[in-house]
This record gives C-alpha cells, structure tokens and sequence, in this order.
C-alpha cells in the first residue's frame, strides 16, 4: 500500500470516520455513491470492493456485470455537510475495474485519464478552469409547475441581503473545506442565477470537483431550504446555464499555449488546438451538450454561441481568445464556450481534449477569427466567411456524432454506443411530446 492509502487509513482513525462514501459517475454524469464502514478500506485499496455494474447505467453488458471500485486515495475528503462535532463522513472517487483488475472501458473516469495518457506521451498536460453557472430556485420542483428563482438580480448585482449572496459564501467555504480553490463568484444574468468559477487545475482533478461541486451546491441548496439546478435552458425567456471552460496545455512547467511575439501571444500548438476543437465541435457536442434542454440554450442572440467560430473578445463566438497580458505568458488559455452544466466532465473533457490533439496531430489550419458578432451576419454572410452552425437539436448533434471517428475512438465502444442509443431514445420520447406552446398557439385558432 502506497503513502496516499496509508495517510488515509490514519485520517479515519484520527477523524473518528464512521462511515466512507466510495464516489463514481455513470455514462451520463450522475454521481452514485457506496458508503463503506472504515474497516473495509484496507481490503478495498488492495483488492477493490465488488459490485453490480448492470445496474448502473451503461456500465456493464449482463454477462460482464461484476466490477469493482478502486478507490483513489488522493481524493479523500471529509463531507462537510455530514460531519459536524461527532463522528465524520469521508469520500474518495473511485476508479472502475473489471474482476481481473483492468479498467472497466466504460468508466468516465477512464475514458478520460486514457485521453490524458495520449495527451502526456505527446508531453502534455491538459489543464482546465471552468465557469459554472446554476439557478436557485426558491422551492423544490414539482411537476408542472413553473420554478420560482430566489432573486430577481442580474449580471454582478449587489443586492443588501441577498439570498444569492449567502448562498454562495456557504457554498464556497464548504468547496474549499473540501479542497477546492475558488477564484470568482458572482450573480449571472437571468434572476436568481449563479456563477461560481474553478481555480484551474489538471482536467482530472477539475472533473472530480465539478462532481463534488454539484453535490455540494445542491446540499447547501437544501440547507438553505431552496433549489439548486444546473439545467442548461430552465426557462424560454433568460439566459441559460453554461460550463464555459478555459483550456491550455502544459509541457513540463511551460505553458505550450504561448509564444511570446505571436498574435494573441498563441504558439502553434494553441492555433492547432483550437482549430481542432472547431472541426471537431459539431462531433462532439452530443457530449459536451448531452441533453434535449442544452440544444434551447444555444439559440441565436442568446450568450451562449451557436456557430463555430473562434475570435478575440467576441462573445458571439465559441471560441474566444481572452485579453492578452503582456508578462503573463503562464495564463495563456482559451476558452471553450459551447460546454454546458449539465454535461458528463469526465466525457466532455476527454472529447475537447481529443478535438484538440487531433488538430496538433494533423496541423489543422485555424480559419480566420470571426471579428463581428456571428448572430448579426446573414446567413450568406457567415456561408461566405466559412462559419458553419453547431447542432441545433439533440437529434443533429446524434447524426453527426454517428458518423464520429474521432468520437468513437476517445469514448471506446461501450460507451459510444450506449450513450448515442439511450440520446436516441431520449429523442424520441422528446419527438413525440405535445407541449404548451403548440397548444397554446393552435386550439384557439384551428
Ligand atoms: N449564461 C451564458 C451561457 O449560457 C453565459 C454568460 C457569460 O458570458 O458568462 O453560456
Ligand atoms: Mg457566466
Ligand atoms: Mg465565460
């Protein structure tokens, strides 16, 4: 047993731990968690703690159903939430395995420490800061009823006595109990709307902490006695929520994104990555926009982009180059804006990281960046300078993403295919919905 298993063991003793949450995430993002008593770790570090992987969603095909969880001792946390003044609850994220100990293919945390593994043979280190945006609601939701959000702030209000603003100094104190450095936090455009940003920090570590994250803002949601979600569009006429994320790699302690002297101080590398993750955007955006929802909040004239389109302070775009500071050649990043807050991080993250590596692979030549706000081009306009749309429903996003090599690759064919079978049915059962807009238009009138 290693260092890290062992610092763990002793935390459990020294924090009188009665219980330990084993965390891992399914093929759609959900969180599921076993708790363990203290006395189980040791056996579990060793040889893993066996469970049905047929139960959870698309995990297992029936005859491979056992698995094993594997947890990873250098995630080991106490839940804030469940541990006052008595005994403790802790966590660690598990790895997947099959019973002969190889990684389990359609483990998400797999898919993504395989790209990363690609991505460090090449001297790669892929790093991530995300921008995570949610509503609070003021009660639980019920069916049929339309969700109250706590405020009617926006964008960077300072509200006296703000619900948003307890809410978030809670929220944040409890992320950093957990480890988990935030740098900004503010309120967002639409009422009752959050953002809360993400130190950056390896894109595995940042995908555990979008997992934690999650749970965390929706346990003090609750203390709270309100309501946390991440839906990407909750309602017609407000902004929706996105996981924009800023991306760069590392070669060693240099940041390979930056080279000083060049346009927006981006090395070849960065202009290489970035045109790979434009090619490949319409591919992958089952994944890093995995629901019916997340197509509602990439409309056009919304914040959130809807063509495929790089630029340098253009908010229109999907890819934008932030300000470049002279002297500060170790934060050159881009930002991906396209992502939502309800995809899966571990997927999403492997498939921007794919995107790019393919276009540092194939020298992918960057287009020209788009200088205007794209919404307000006309169609010929856009046709003309090359810009072409991002899927516009669920159902674009699984045509094209049939057709993915470079998808299909990076996820492995388990997971693949299940995720486009169960985006297909979750389409067609979408397809078939009579909604109150069509209603509401039609029965007065025909
Ligand atoms: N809420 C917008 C989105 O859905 C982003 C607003 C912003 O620029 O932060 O992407
Ligand atoms: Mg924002
Ligand atoms: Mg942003």
């Amino acid at each position: 047993m290693g260092k890290q298993e062992d610092f763990v063991l002793r935390a459990l003793e020294e924090r009188d731990v009665r219980f330990v949450r084993l965390w891992f995430t399914d093929v759609l993002g959900a969180l599921k968690s076993v708790a363990v008593a203290p006395a189980e770790l040791e056996g579990a570090f060793e040889e893993g703690i066996g469970f049905d992987g047929s139960a959870i969603e698309g995990f297992a095909r029936v005859f491979e159903s056992d698995m094993l969880l594997k947890p990873d001792a250098s995630t080991f946390q106490i839940l804030p939430w469940r541990s006052g003044e008595g005994p403790a609850t802790g966590r660690m994220f598990c790895d997947i395995e099959m019973p002969d100990n190889s990684p389990s293919y359609a483990d998400p945390r797999h898919v993504l420490k395989r790209t990363l593994s690609r991505a460090a043979d090449q001297g790669y280190t892929f790093y991530t800061h995300p921008e995570i945006e949610f509503y609070l609601f003021k009660e639980l939701p019920s069916p049929g009823r339309k969700p109250v959000p706590v405020d009617r702030s926006g964008f960077f209000d300072h509200t006296a006595q703000s619900q948003g603003a307890d809410f978030r100094r809670e929220a944040i104190g409890m992320l950093e109990a957990m480890g988990i450095s935030v740098e900004f936090s503010h309120h967002e455009g639409g009422p009752g709307q959050q953002e809360i940003d993400l130190r950056y920090a390896d894109a595995l570590s940042t995908a555990d902490n979008i997992m934690t994250f999650r749970t965390v803002i929706r346990e003090v949601a609750l203390s709270q006695g309100i309501w946390a979600s991440f839906m990407p569009k909750p309602f017609t006429d407000q902004p929706g929520s996105g996981m924009h994320t800023h991306v760069s790699l590392f070669d060693g302690d240099e940041n390979a994104f930056f080279e000083a002297g060049s346009e927006y101080s981006l090395s070849p590398a960065a202009r290489h990555f970035i045109a790979g993750v434009l090619a490949h955007a319409p591919e992958i955006s089952v994944v890093t926009n995995q629901w019916v929802n997340s197509y509602k909040r990439m409309m056009v004239g919304s914040e959130a982009p809807s063509y495929v389109c790089w630029g340098h302070n253009n908010r229109s775009a999907m890819i934008r180059v932030p300000m470049y500071k002279p002297n500060k050649g170790q934060s050159t990043r881009v930002e991906l804006r396209s992502l939502d807050a309800a995809c899966n991080p571990y997927l999403a993250y492997a498939a921007v990281l794919a995107a790019g590596l393919k276009g540092i692979e194939g020298e992918y030549r960057l287009p020209r960046e788009a200088e205007d706000d794209v919404w307000a081009l006309s169609e010929r306009e856009r046709t003309a300078l090359g810009i072409k749309p991002l899927p516009k429903s669920l159902n674009e996003a699984i045509a094209v993403a049939e057709e993915s090599e470079l998808l299909a690759e990076t996820l492995g064919e388990q997971v693949f295919e299940f995720l486009l079978k169960n985006k297909r049915a979750e389409w067609d059962e979408y397809r078939g919905q009579v909604s109150a807009f069509e209603r509401d238009r039609m029965l007065p009138v025909i």
